[in-house]
């Protein structure tokens, strides 16, 4: 029977990655991937567990394919990632299903696994030892045009409220070379926009045999890629973003500037009491200082209301931060605890309605400040990477200042059909014409 498989990747684009790399073992293993699981032999699910509603998603997705031992041709179902890592042996007993569970740790034992030649049915090594996707190639290409590329695993914070180090162990930087090459087939491929991605893409490089910094990395990248090419960052930090980093982003021409720096409060007192280790004020100075050396700075932000000790005035400060500050983009979560966070058990927790009314109101607050800055576009002119053919003339794509799947989009009007026809996948010039709270429309040039 010929060896089939379906791979179900849930949670975020560096758990895509991993899926992509596994995906790439399984191959090479000569398994060959199908769309339909129930025609899969071996189904993969490489599931999240970083909040308990993404590890509820996660069991759901696991309990639906499981149906597949029964009405398909599945005869081992395998789940890999966060969830298995983060309950360890308890999720064996919880899904008798499940035939194999891999944890962070174990992800390049995919193919082993498929093949039933694993001694364990819970494979769950310490994640810091683990080099995994490298040398797979630690990227995702979601669209044709798009690419996710892992620049490291891991992290080195102590963030009270989150689990990540735990699941995926201390930071692993991989090297610039590999780095840059892989970014270079993929363009040769045809992929238009690099988006970096790591747990803590600013403290890039600090753990390398061979030091280096998101600085270096950044512009070998950019010596090595087209001018044309869009190389957005995500998941930067406040403590290891320096003035060298803002000064080769605003200097390069294919760096977007684009500063997603996740602050998580505003409040002294609740930023020390998540392992945060800076106060308002040294925000305040950074975006300050982004905005005097990179007057085209775009920023996205994230902030979490209702954290255990969370008074009515702390997160006053918060919405006058957010009012003052004036960010492009910002997401809000509630806090979510869980039995294993060092944030579990804090004093003072803050109850769920009070949670929602914060992340109400602070989310009303962003959309007036996203609308602002929206129609702030109105009649300037972008170059728009084109997605998504809507109907005849009319298409969707995001500018340089929106990233994807977190911001808004661009509707685009082709103004004369045909001429030059509008392609998905490549940069159309377009004059924006109107302004919604979270997307743009405009007219192609
Ligand atoms: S920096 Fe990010 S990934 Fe690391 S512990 Fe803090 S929240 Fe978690």
């Amino acid at each position: 029977m010929e060896k089939r498989f379906y791979l179900e990747s849930l949670g975020c684009a560096r758990n895509q990655v991993d899926s992509n790399a596994m995906s790439g073992l399984l191959k090479a293993a000569g398994w060959r991937p199908t769309p339909d699981p129930a025609a899969a032999g071996v189904i993969v699910v490489n599931t999240c567990g970083f909040i308990e509603p993404a590890a509820e998603e996660s069991i759901d997705a696991i309990l639906e394919l499981a149906r597949m031992k029964r009405d398909g041709e599945c005869r081992r179902l395998i789940v890999a990632g966060c969830l298995p890592e983060r309950y360890r042996e308890a999720i064996g007993e919880a899904l008798p299903e499940v035939d194999v569970f891999l944890g962070t740790g174990a992800l390049q034992e995919v193919a082993a696994a498929a093949e039933g030649r694993l001694d364990a049915a819970c494979r769950l090594p310490d994640p810091a030892g683990c080099r995994f996707p490298a040398p797979l190639g630690g990227w995702v290409r979601p669209m044709d045009h798009l690419a996710y590329l892992k620049i490291a695993e891991g992290c080195v914070r102590r963030c009270t409220y989150c689990i990540i180090p735990k699941l995926k162990g201390t930071q692993r930087s991989r090297p610039v070379e590999t780095l840059a090459s892989e970014a270079e087939s993929l363009v040769r491929g045809g992929v238009k926009e690099i988006v970096l991605v790591a747990q803590d893409t600013t403290h890039y490089g600090r753990d390398l045999t061979d030091p280096a910094d998101l600085s270096a990395l950044l512009r070998a990248l950019s010596a090595r890629l087209s001018p044309e090419v869009w190389i957005r960052l995500l998941y930067g930090h406040p403590e290891s973003i320096d003035e060298e980093m803002i000064r080769t982003i605003a200097a390069a021409p294919n760096i977007l500037s684009y500063y997603d720096i996740p602050i998580q409060h505003a409040g002294d007192d609740v930023l020390r009491r998540m392992g945060r280790r800076y106060t308002g004020e040294d925000l305040r100075r950074l975006f300050d200082r982004i905005r005097e050396i990179d007057p085209a700075a775009v920023l996205r932000t994230t902030a979490i209301v209702g954290f255990p000790g969370e008074t009515a005035a702390d997160f006053d400060g918060l919405l006058d931060f957010v009012e003052e500050i004036r960010f492009d983009h910002l997401g809000v979560f509630t806090y979510s605890d869980a039995e294993d966070l060092p944030s579990h058990g804090l004093p003072d927790p803050v109850s769920s309605k009070t949670a929602e009314r914060r992340y109400e109101e602070l989310m009303a607050c962003q959309r007036e400040i996203s609308l602002e800055k929206n129609e702030e576009r109105i009649d300037g002119v972008y170059p728009v990477l084109v997605e998504e053919r809507i109907e005849p003339g009319l298409f969707t794509g995001r500018g340089p200042f929106q990233a994807p799947e977190v911001d808004g989009v661009v509707d685009i009007q082709e103004r004369d059909p045909g001429n030059p026809p509008i392609r998905v996948g490549e940069f159309v010039r377009v004059r924006i014409t109107e302004a919604l709270e979270y997307d743009l429309m405009g007219e192609a040039e």
